[in-house]
């Protein structure tokens, strides 16, 4: 039996300093802590959310940044 623990993560936008929240599932947060990869202990994160993950910029400072990719 495997139960779904999701945890929410609050953010501070370093860009604009908006909260912006984020849910993982302990279980994979736990892997990322004990030293997986971001990309490997959250597979079916999206790149926004792993980024937002990463660094705490809100999607839409992300859309700033990453605009001319
Ligand atoms: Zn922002």
């Amino acid at each position: 039996m495997k139960f779904f623990v999701p945890i929410t993560m609050g953010f501070v936008c370093p860009m604009c300093n908006t909260y912006h929240t984020l849910t993982v599932e302990l279980e994979q947060y736990l892997n990322y802590l004990s030293g997986e990869l971001v990309q490997d202990a959250f597979p079916h994160m999206s790149p926004t959310d792993r980024e937002r993950f990463i660094s705490g910029l809100c999607p839409d400072c992300q859309k700033e940044i990453f605009k001319e990719f």
